[in-house]
């Protein structure tokens, strides 16, 4: 049975349009398995509503309240959890672990910030730092404070997170007060609907909190307001087209973007044969994980030059391994990407990096298991690129699935400037043993990246994982990455409140902030 992705806005549910209904396909068997359209919805209606019923119902609520909001959509979701990986299986091609990462993911990131809002005030904005006083004897001073933006928050994903793209941007906002409009990626649009529909029949949000556009509305940037907000993932190209949109270039809708990111893996120049398995282990993991489709997965690894050869047939021997087709077959360990359209557009980039870098793996010799020759898979390939300096592409095509490129380095300095020419990542991760080493190197990789990942032996077991996008920590790069920062605790909360500087009479201020 097809499933019609009805959108939800001013409370209602609409049905796809008949006319401009798009097709969201399984990735390996080529079948139907729904169709999205929001031809037939006012966007105007849809944040005018969002605005003043949901953003009013929010605004109501303390955080500690907002918590419980969060807890409640957890307890949801937890209950509709295999249901979910079943719909990701088909829709994206993934096996259960990698689906897992998307469902799992959410529901870790909203229990988090479940936790967080419950240890904040029982209040309705909060206090940005200290007051300081303006006049000599103290009387006259200032406060900085956030408010809840009363503006609607519109948050665009990209295909590979269906569920923890949205959960991870939902939680801060809804924590914050701030009503959101979903806009998932039409090709994997079905988990997110259903995750949606799950949550409004539950009951257990405001009217006007959460409203959902499957498919590309007229009106979607044209009817936001100058207070609204705009939180994008998904292509440096797309972000751009955003970025240069009216509302956001003229009217100060505020614009959020995590894009396209080249991130690195680096060797430590004194790194044992340890350091050097983990970093092995590590990329297996990354390129294999959703089929390479992460934003924070590995693109290039960068070792010292006389390590290339021994790490190069470290991969190559891991890769040969994986077993790569059908995610419904229990032999799978790696499924598909998420369509034949990234299938045609993996393979042009495997073919734009074998132009200049050197093919030291490639997996698509081999046979897949129990998935027909015209599905979405795409084994794992590894380039060797022996003079990166000279090798610009391996710096700037991002290859959005399992493929990434290994490049010898001269010394550290060479190897932080070979990250450095990604220009702005979301991670770089460092393996070796000397601690004080790999404290230089993440302050030489800060400047470019977003989180720098230091991996020593002795945290082999406990640490997260490069590619892991964890609530506590900061995700996000500057540059190419697009510049924008979600997560990280509370740092989340800032891009959905107004900061502003209150002055007056000292005793007035402590009315605004107690201290
Ligand atoms: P995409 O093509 O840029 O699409 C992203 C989202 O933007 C989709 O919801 C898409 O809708 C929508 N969109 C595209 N053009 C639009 C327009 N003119 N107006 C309004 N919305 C528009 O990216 P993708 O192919 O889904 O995702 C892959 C990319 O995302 C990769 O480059 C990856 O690196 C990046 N990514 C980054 C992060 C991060 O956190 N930094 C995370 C995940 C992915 P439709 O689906 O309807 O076209």
């Amino acid at each position: 049975m097809t499933i019609d992705l009805q959108n939800y806005t001013e409370s209602t549910w609409r049905p796809a349009s008949s006319t401009a209904r798009q097709r969201l396909l399984d990735p390996v068997l080529g079948t139907d398995l729904a169709y999205a359209g929001a031809d037939s919805v006012d966007m105007a209606g849809c944040y005018r509503w969002a605005r003043q019923q949901g953003g009013g119902a929010l605004r109501g609520l303390s955080y500690p309240q907002r918590a419980e909001l969060l807890d409640s959509i957890r307890q949801v979701l937890q209950t509709n959890r295999d249901r979910y990986l079943d719909i990701s299986l088909q829709n994206s091609g993934t096996v259960e672990r990698d689906s897992s990462i998307d469902v799992d993911g959410a529901l870790y990131t909203l229990s988090y910030y479940a936790t967080l809002g419950r240890s904040l005030p029982d209040a309705h904005h909060l206090a940005d730092g200290e007051r300081v006083s303006l006049s000599r004897d103290g009387s006259f001073g200032t406060q900085h404070i956030l408010v809840p933006s009363h503006g609607v928050a519109l948050l665009i994903n990209a295909f590979n997170f269906p569920s923890w793209g949205l959960w991870e941007k939902a939680a801060p906002a809804l924590l914050s007060g701030v009503p959101i409009v979903v806009k998932p990626a039409t090709a994997t649009a079905w988990l997110t609907y259903e995750m949606v529909r799950d949550v409004i029949q539950a009951g257990v949000l405001p009217d006007g909190a959460l409203s959902l556009v499957c498919g590309r509305p007229a009106g979607l940037l044209d009817a936001l307001e100058p207070l609204d907000l705009l939180s994008f993932t998904g292509s440096a190209d797309t972000a751009a087209e955003l970025r240069g949109h009216p509302r956001i270039q003229h009217d100060g809708v505020r614009f959020n973007a995590e894009t396209d990111s080249i991130n690195s893996a680096i060797l430590a120049p004194d790194g044992s044969n340890q350091a050097e398995d983990l970093l092995v282990r590590e990329v297996e993991r990354e390129l294999t994980s959703k089929s390479g489709q992460k934003c924070t997965a590995i693109r290039r690894i960068m070792v010292p030059a006389d390590r290339f050869d021994a790490v190069a047939q470290a991969l190559e021997a891991r890769f040969s391994k994986v077993t790569v087709g059908d995610p419904r077959n229990p032999d799978v360990r790696m499924g598909s990407l998420v369509s034949r359209s990234q299938r045609r557009a993996v393979e042009a980039g495997i073919d734009a990096l074998s132009a200049s870098c050197e093919t030291l793996f490639d997996g698509r010799t081999r046979t897949l298991v129990q998935a027909p020759d015209d599905s979405a898979c795409v084994p794992p390939v590894l380039f060797g690129a022996r003079d990166p300096d000279n090798c610009p592409a391996v710096h700037r095509t991002e290859v959005f699935g399992p493929v990434a490129t290994l490049m010898p380095y001269r010394d550290a300095a060479h190897a932080f400037s070979l990250a450095r020419r990604g220009m702005g990542s979301l991670v770089a991760s460092v393996y070796g043993e000397d601690l004080a080493g790999l404290a230089r190197a993440a302050e030489q990789l800060a400047e470019s990246h977003g989180r720098v990942h230091l991996i020593s032996p002795e945290i082999a077991k406990t640490q997260t994982g490069h590619g892991n996008a964890m609530p506590q920590s900061n995700h996000g790069g500057p540059g190419r990455a697009g510049g924008g920062q979600e997560l990280g605790g509370l740092r989340a909360l800032n891009f959905y409140h107004r900061q502003a500087a209150v002055q007056g009479y000292a005793d007035a201020l402590e009315h605004i902030a107690p201290a």
